[in-house]
């Protein structure tokens, strides 16, 4: 089989090539410019982006996992959160959302998720509450959204903080708003292979909260609000030039191509029909609420679905095989004698199909057809 024959699980190559020639011009304009870090091109994009989010701030950070790490060391350092609080958080998520808490001196507090929507199942929070809860954070796993009236309210009610990690639903819905502007604040990563990605790492929290926004900025420049004088101990977390200004090419595409991720899972979710083979949520085709990051699929087999489909020149990859409170770092906490067998059952049978706006449907038809034949 030929290098080209092979459908990879995302072209990122061909994805970032269908935005020039203004992706290279921009990334000249930077290098040309002279000024590479805190200029225009992160204040134009921090102004889109947040108008684009809907929320009053948006602060540019150095990734994913430093925008929800920002957001809670701001709320401690604003004397909201203190070491040792519980923040509530989907058991199955990918490692960041759960490293942020701890990186803080918090406690997550793991809840299972609905197998049907495959996010934080909103019955099962209110349990999971007590005196030292302070926190919810969800995460809109796959790039469903993961928010309900009923999260909404469970959070007003027991006036708790509401945090997003959006890092996987850049451009999702929750009616006409959008995922990132739900809660208290939200993060967002900028990773080449999320919905809007960067041409190297990049981050940003959202919020309407002028407190928590200027905290963050100046947590993340070491701290400091004026030059030379540290007000918190802080970090060097920065979105820089070249990347804010790719993401500022990129971001007016986003709900077209998100638009073009639907059409994509359409088309798997009509013409899939191994009987070995179960689809998300439900069987049902997604709407706005939905802008698939990921296309994920379960199967009892998943391990001889994914070596077939490879044997063929079919890339897929796990989310995740190993949640996090399986995972060795957390071996000595009391997640690991966690027995959560929503999320494990996860684990243990879901594979991600190809997905990407620049996939064929000629591709999808091809990973349809092996699909069927197994
Ligand atoms: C990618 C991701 C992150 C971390 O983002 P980085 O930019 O890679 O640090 C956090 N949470 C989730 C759910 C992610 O998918």
């Amino acid at each position: 089989m030929v290098d080209t024959d092979i459908i990879k699980f995302l072209d990122l190559k061909k994805v970032n090539h269908s935005f020039e020639p203004a992706l290279g011009d921009a990334v000249r304009r930077v290098a040309e410019s002279g000024w590479y870090l805190l200029g225009n091109e992160v204040k134009t994009f921090e102004r889109e982006y947040a108008s684009f989010i809907g929320t009053e701030y948006a602060v540019g950070c150095a990734n994913g996992l430093d925008a929800l790490i920002l957001i809670l060391q701001a709320y401690m350092e604003m004397g909201v959160l203190k070491p040792g609080d519980e923040v509530i958080v989907p058991a199955n998520t990918y490692i960041a959302t759960i490293l942020a808490i701890t990186e803080n001196g918090l406690t997550p507090v793991l809840v299972e998720p609905d197998p049907d929507t495959l996010q934080i199942d909103d019955s099962r929070i209110e349990v999971a509450i007590n005196a030292r809860t302070r926190a919810v954070m969800i995460v809109h796993l796959y790039g469903k959204c993961a928010y309900t009236e009923r999260i909404g309210e469970i959070c007003r009610k027991h006036e708790l903080l509401l945090i997003e990690d959006n890092a996987q639903a850049h451009g999702c819905r929750f009616g006409e708003r959008r995922t990132g502007s739900l809660g208290h604040a939200a993060g967002h990563s900028f990773y080449p292979g999320k919905n809007l990605g960067a041409l190297g790492d990049g981050g940003a929290v959202t919020t309407n909260d002028r407190a928590l926004a200027e905290t963050i900025r100046a947590i993340a420049n070491y701290g400091s609000q004026k030059k030379y004088v540290f007000r918190y101990c802080g970090r060097n977390s920065r979105l820089d030039e070249i990347q804010a200004a790719a993401l500022g090419v990129k971001l007016p595409r986003l709900d077209e191509d998100n638009a073009r991720r639907r059409e994509v899972a359409g088309r798997y979710f009509r013409n899939i029909s191994n009987p070995r083979v179960t689809l998300p949520y439900g069987g049902r085709i997604q709407g706005r609420d939905n802008v698939f990051h990921i296309m994920p699929i379960f199967c009892d087999e998943r391990d001889g679905l994914k070596e077939y489909l490879a044997r063929n020149g079919v890339e897929t990859i796990i989310h995740y095989p190993i949640p996090p409170h399986r995972q060795e770092c957390y071996s000595r906490t009391p997640m690991a004698r966690m027995s959560l067998p929503v999320t494990e059952r996860i684990a243990a049978t879901e594979l991600s199909l190809p997905m990407s706006p620049a996939i064929t449907d000629s591709e999808v038809d091809r990973v349809i057809d092996l699909i069927n034949r197994f």
